[in-house]
């Protein structure tokens, strides 16, 4: 008799849906027959400008050495890491994209029928690797779209092992001040980590945005996540990485398989640490992106949420669905992101591209809505 192996399955992963990320480029041009560089993808906060020179130079002088094994501790990433951040090596934890470290401190943490709490409108990975692991997760209703820490707090019981804070979140754009988060870290419970994903971190220039690695050495429940996929322009190498006190930092190494980071990863993302002009440029790109789609919303007369990050969600008339808006924007060879998936059934998230692609995106969205 055929297994049903659905029903053997442990009993997180049965109901759950895989991620939805966006649509990649070829996709798209296999199913409307068009060219690849004809197409505009802003569906995953990617960096427009393309990869750093200097992490291909480094990727290049790898490839003699790609029978060896990675360097599974990554000494030399660390090390510049250490030195750039002002932390120390045994702080780092490093994960195949930030999203690693996520199911690390998960699996490290939370039991079967424990829960961690986030806010409405969070990253979906976090609820993803939670429910894995048998865990509840208690979505916390969002204020003006932002993290309400208060409320978060508020949440909390004793079965929560972990609240996610993203800051600033996606796909909403919004953050919260050092006060906000100070005062939140004084608040939690001890004994319940707090995970504060900082993955579009570089982009944000606010007087009030704290860092969070600056609150390490006061909060040991802190952990701390950015990642190489945003301003560092290295999403396909998947490569991020944990900054907590040691004795976290050794937890998730106990669960990290031991070459998780392969070695043009781990190349790339040292040589893109240090070139720091490739981030400035992609930060003044950003900004001046989002000046530009920021007019081109209020002259269309659409509402959006302000966002500190490399995108930005806006709202789609009431006399369409944002379905459709979004498949209009496919057929003229624009990829955006939906987000009903993420309670925002109204809105769409588009990521800031080079000047040309925001361009095609604007005219491409004016006929849509024309
Ligand atoms: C893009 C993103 C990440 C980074 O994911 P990687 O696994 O490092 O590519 C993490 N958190 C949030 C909120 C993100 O939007």
């Amino acid at each position: 008799m055929a297994i049903n192996f659905s029903e053997l399955a442990v009993e997180g992963v049965r109901s759950l849906k895989p991620y939805q990320p966006g649509k990649p480029i070829d996709e798209l041009a296999r199913e409307l027959g068009l060219n690849e560089s004809d197409i505009v993808k802003l569906a995953s906060n990617e960096n427009p400008m393309g990869p750093s020179p200097a992490a291909l130079e480094a990727i290049r002088q790898e490839t003699a050495e790609l029978h060896r094994y990675p360097d599974g501790a990554g000494f030399v990433l660390k090390k510049t890491l250490s030195d750039k951040l002002n932390i120390r090596s045994e702080q780092i934890t490093l994960g195949n994209g930030s999203s690693d470290i996520l199911d690390f401190i998960v699996r490290v943490f939370v039991n079967d029928g424990d829960n961690v709490v986030v806010s409405q409108h969070a990253f979906a990975i976090y609820g993803l690797v939670a429910r894995t692991v048998g865990a509840e997760c208690i979505a916390v209703p969002a204020k003006d779209f932002g993290h309400d820490l208060e409320a978060m707090l508020g949440a909390i019981n004793d079965r929560t092992r972990i609240v996610f804070v993203t800051n600033p979140n996606n796909p909403t754009g919004t953050w919260n001040t050092q006060n906000e988060v100070v005062e939140f870290l004084n608040r939690v419970p001890d004994n319940v980590v707090v995970l504060l994903d900082e993955a579009y971190f570089e982009y944000v220039d606010e007087a009030d945005y704290p860092n969070g690695l600056e609150l390490l050495d006061q909060y040991p429940n802190l952990v701390v996540t950015r990642t190489f996929s945003k301003a560092y322009g290295l999403a396909s190498l998947r490569v991020g990485f944990g900054v907590s006190s040691p004795e976290l930092a050794d937890l998730m190494n106990r669960v990290r398989p031991p070459f998780n980071v392969d070695s043009f990863a781990l190349a790339a993302a040292n040589a893109a640490m240090l070139d720091e002009d490739y981030v400035r440029e992609s930060v003044a790109l950003n900004n001046r992106g989002m000046t530009y789609l920021t007019s081109a919303f209020d002259e269309l007369g659409l509402s959006f949420i302000p966002s500190v990050g490399n995108f930005i969600s806006f709202r789609v008339p009431e006399s369409v669905s944002a379905m459709d808006v979004y498949s209009g924007l496919l057929k003229l060879g624009v990829i955006v992101r939906p987000l009903a998936n993420y309670e925002m059934p109204q809105y769409l998230r588009v990521s800031i591209g080079t000047e040309a692609e925001n361009e095609t995106f604007v005219r491409a969205l004016k006929k849509v809505l024309a």
